[in-house]
């Protein structure tokens, strides 16, 4: 029963809550459930509601005297009548607890309650119901990219039957049902199927050989190789859970002997997650070193080596469809506040501009998940026009370098502020993508290529008097330190 305790008070709203459902419930740090498990849970009753409040109403559950003696909240049946009667497993889980008999006493009038309802919409299956709360917020398109870590794509397909037979199609327009496979044109080893292809039950799924995500969540990878005057063997992800990112970059180095992708996460229990993917999706000792640390926090001096980035951090998620499901939660139906993502970008653009003072990097890709300006175009702008990153010669790459194919770029109008020589906003703008959530057959997405302009350009004395200054810096820093230890060697104040 703890489950539905801990569930029912996402159902339930006093209109102070803030963020997404899922960023709540994913960082409730009392939860003694899976947040994976409560999340569901909670999203699937929301669907359904609907018709559960139907359902319960008929069978005057609300009046029985037990119910009321209990005090049973509506939150709570409405959990409990999900799991009887609008799940496979039609079953309350396990343990015992008073309001679990008293519901299950009810269990006969539920369930021909329900039996009626769904005569009454002529439908054999729970999942008929019309209008299902978030039934259009589905992915129009499942991706997934066969993981050249373990597999390549000629042997996966000879491997799997069942993908071999899938009928090729040309646009994704085309994929009305299951059964239809679109090889993408812009992502290499990346494929879309109907929402409905039960490819998590693959074991190519389940031995890590194909890898769920989103396409548009597949750029940054991609971008980070897109240039075939550069191809960058040491890179650091620097938000890394739960590893999509970091995984498809790896892809791109798996025949590269001593390469390295650098993945860093902060929270504790999204490491977690990321530690798994890793493993599942990755053979390859040390292709993929995971720090449990901040990245803000990392010297960038200790990773002369790094040449590329990709830094996606929390954003508000604003292209993630599946929101509208929690829009039946009243709060949720205003807007992302301004204060709320000036905050945002502000943090942002502070790991970004970590990103960028990487000494030896030439490309740092930045990602979000929104669409709104403020935490995409913005920010770059933003970045563009600070001193030190200037300095450090960065700008945006051109198109050619940037999924040039791919039709929808960043936003013009928001790049007047920069007046970089030679440069249209049009010109900047190509240096970013975007994809438009559902239009574009997944989330809603942005991404810009920042790359160096080549040493010359910013004066090669420059960059060396720069780097002699920091070895001189670094230098003191090592004598400092050695005389402190020596200090500490010294003190004999404490201690045994
Ligand atoms: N790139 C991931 C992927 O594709 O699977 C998704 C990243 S998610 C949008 C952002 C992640 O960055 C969260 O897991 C968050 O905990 C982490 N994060 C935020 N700030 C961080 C920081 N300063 N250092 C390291 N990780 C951070």
């Amino acid at each position: 029963m703890k489950l539905y305790f801990e569930a029912e008070k996402y159902l339930r709203s006093s209109g102070n809550e803030r963020g997404s459902l899922q960023s709540r419930i994913f960082n409730e740090k009392s939860l003694t459930n899976s947040p994976k498990h409560v999340f569901a849970l909670v999203i699937s009753t929301l669907k359904y509601k609907e018709y559960i409040v139907k359902v319960i109403k008929a069978s005057k559950l609300k009046a029985s005297p037990i119910i009321k003696k209990l005090r049973v909240t509506d939150e709570m049946l409405w959990l409990l009548t999900h799991d009887l009667l609008f799940q496979a497993k039609g079953r309350i889980q396990s343990g015992k607890h008073p309001i679990k008999d008293a519901f299950l006493q009810h269990k006969t009038r539920l369930t021909s309650e329900l039996i009626k309802l769904k005569l009454k919409y002529k439908i054999k299956s729970v999942e008929e119901f019309p209008n299902l709360k978030g039934q259009n917020d589905e992915t129009p398109i499942r991706w997934f990219r066969v993981n050249q870590i373990k597999i390549t794509t000629a042997v996966f397909f000879e491997k799997y039957d069942f993908f071999k037979k899938l009928q090729p199609v040309s646009d994704i327009s085309e994929i009305t049902s299951t059964g239809f496979l679109y090889q993408d044109d812009f992502v290499p080893n990346l494929y879309g199927v109907h929402n409905r292809e039960l490819i998590m039950k693959s074991d190519a799924y389940a031995k890590g050989e194909l890898i769920i995500q989103d396409r548009a969540s597949c750029f940054p990878g991609h971008i980070l190789f897109n240039d075939p005057q550069f191809q960058p063997t040491h890179i650091i992800d620097a938000c890394a859970a739960p590893g999509n990112k970091t995984t498809h970059t790896a892809s791109y180095l798996y025949d590269k002997p001593s390469s390295v992708v650098y993945a860093f996460e902060r929270d504790n229990k999204r490491v977690e997650i990321l530690k798994k993917m890793c493993n599942l999706a990755s053979n390859k000792p040390n292709l993929i070193q995971i720090t449990h640390a901040d990245f803000t926090s990392v010297n960038p001096n200790d990773f002369k080596d790094i040449e590329a980035l990709v830094v996606d951090p929390s954003c508000s998620g604003s292209g993630i469809f599946g929101r509208a499901i929690e829009d039946s939660l009243e709060q949720h139906k205003e807007e992302i506040s301004t204060e709320r993502l000036n905050k945002l970008s502000r943090f942002q653009f502070s790991i970004m501009k970590h990103a960028l003072s990487f000494p030896g990097a030439k490309k740092v890709v930045y990602s979000t998940c929104s669409i709104h300006a403020e935490e995409n175009e913005r920010v770059v702008v933003d970045l563009l026009l600070d001193e030190n990153v200037k300095k450090a010669g960065w700008t945006l790459a051109p198109r050619n370098v940037v999924i040039s194919t791919w039709p929808r770029r960043g936003w013009p109008q928001e790049f007047t502020a920069l007046q970089e020589e030679g440069r249209s906003v049009g010109d900047l703008a190509g240096g970013c993508v975007r994809a438009v959530a559902k239009e574009d057959g997944g989330i809603g997405f942005f991404a810009a290529c920042f790359v160096r302009r080549e040493a010359a350009s910013r004066g090669e004395g420059e960059e060396k008097e720069e780097q002699e200054q920091e070895l001189e810096l670094e230098d003191e820093l090592e004598e400092e330190e050695q005389e402190e230890e020596q200090e500490e060697e010294d003190w004999t104040g404490f201690g045994p």
